[in-house]
């Protein structure tokens, strides 16, 4: 598997490509590039035969470890590859340590070991435990072990932990890795650490070159301890990392983030040259009973950003979420329906949700690539910023209608 980025593209934004992929090597994938969020190898909400009704094109699952640890002894007798264990063998695979969609636990930090919060309760992963996983799970890309406890309040201390660790933890499993038959043509992404500090990140990136040749991809990591706050992050708070980042990483190099980014900061990190990222906002947004429905087209109109269909207001509305979206549950379903079905809690109206938001998505990120290619990712920017900002401000006004500082 290699990543090659397009040479007719500038530096930032970037167009690249994903291929020569071990025993599938008809797929290729186009970056920017969304992989597929789950939990324990399934999309949340979407089995892989209603996948087929969103997408017929090659997808990457992003698999988080935390949410596959329970399942390491079944793996290891199965011995094949994971895509096959979780009944998804058309798709290809990504491990990563922490599950973006779900707050990580912050501390427990042990000397080149990471703490996993799984379901039976805390266990602490070194080098060896991981690397014997990945070698179990074989999947086409993984991300290496890493200490990426830091967010924008870590003090300098633990960030100059968490990057002591992460290069410590990265030098051993690719030593692993280099001795690995089973791995030889899997994917390296290594996470890059230093919270906010810009001194920390250029110390870590410095001492992670030793080992760049065996390393395909990078990710930013560290930059949050995942969960649904990702989503109100300040782009102006994480542009000086991902900027400095970016322009000291080789260029031929995949650049990823994790988490739950909203498409308006999707796109201006991947104006800043980010090529990686994942649909952990599509589960956020289901679970807050929300449908993505903005605006992408210089002549569309959308009545809002995202709307909510628990809202009363939506029990007699019999239009589909979102008119002209050819989705399975645009196609068929209203939103009259969708908001009946979340009041009886019947799991079909989460099902209706996610089922959109992935198409939404996937659709968003061809339109990235598509502005990149033509030149006018600004105007998509802008088209996605000015219903942002109206969204900001219903929000504002349903929380000062909480808190009673609006007249009801
Ligand atoms: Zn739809």
């Amino acid at each position: 598997m290699k990543f090659t980025v397009n040479p007719a593209s500038q530096r930032c934004p970037r167009l690249g490509r994903l291929e020569a992929f071990i025993d599938k090597p008809e797929y290729s994938l186009e970056t920017p590039l969304v992989l597929l969020h789950t939990q324990g190898g399934q999309i949340p909400h979407v089995t892989h035969e209603v996948l087929k009704l969103i997408t017929e094109d090659p997808q990457i699952l992003q698999i988080p470890l935390v949410s596959m640890h329970c399942y390491h002894e079944a793996i290891r007798l199965y011995n094949g590859r994971v895509s096959e264990f979780v009944g998804n063998k058309d798709c290809l695979t990504c491990i990563t340590v922490h599950d973006p969609s779900n707050i990580t636990k912050q501390g427990h930090h042990m000397k080149d070991k990471v703490p996993i919060f799984t379901r039976n309760g805390k266990v602490l992963y070194d080098s060896k435990m991981y690397m014997s996983m990945i070698e179990q799970f074989k999947p086409d890309m993984y991300i290496l072990l890493s200490d990426g406890d830091t967010n924008i309040s870590s003090p300098n201390k633990r960030i100059a932990k968490a990057v002591e660790s992460t290069v410590s933890l990265t030098e051993q499993c690719i030593e692993i890795h280099k001795e690995s038959e089973v791995l030889k043509e899997t994917f390296v992404i290594a996470p890059v650490a230093g919270g906010y500090c810009l001194k920390s990140r250029q110390k870590c990136i410095d001492l992670m070159q030793k080992n760049n040749s065996y390393i395909q991809g990078y990710l930013i990591d560290g930059l949050h301890n995942n969960g649904s706050e990702v989503e109100f992050i300040s782009f102006a708070e994480v542009k000086p990392v991902v900027d400095l980042v970016v322009q000291n990483l080789s260029p031929n190099k995949l650049v990823a983030v994790q988490g739950c980014w909203s498409p308006l900061n999707i796109i201006k990190l991947v104006k800043s040259g980010v090529d990686l990222y994942d649909t952990s906002y599509c589960r956020i947004l289901t679970e807050r009973s929300a449908a993505i429905i903005f605006a992408m087209e210089p002549q569309e109109h959308s009545e809002a950003y995202e709307i909510n269909l628990r809202q009363p207001k939506y029990a007699e509305d019999f239009q589909p979420l979102l008119r002209g979206c050819n989705c399975v549950a645009c196609q068929g379903y209203s939103r009259g329906y969708i908001h009946h079905l979340l009041t009886v809690q019947e799991l079909l109206g989460s099902v209706l949700i996610m089922i959109h938001n992935i198409y939404y998505m996937l659709r968003f990120f061809r339109k990235i690539r598509d502005c990149i290619k033509n030149g006018n990712l600004d105007d998509l920017e802008d088209k996605v910023a000015t219903q942002f900002k109206l969204l900001q401000l219903d929000t504002d006004k349903d929380m000062q209608v909480v808190n009673g500082s609006v007249d009801t």
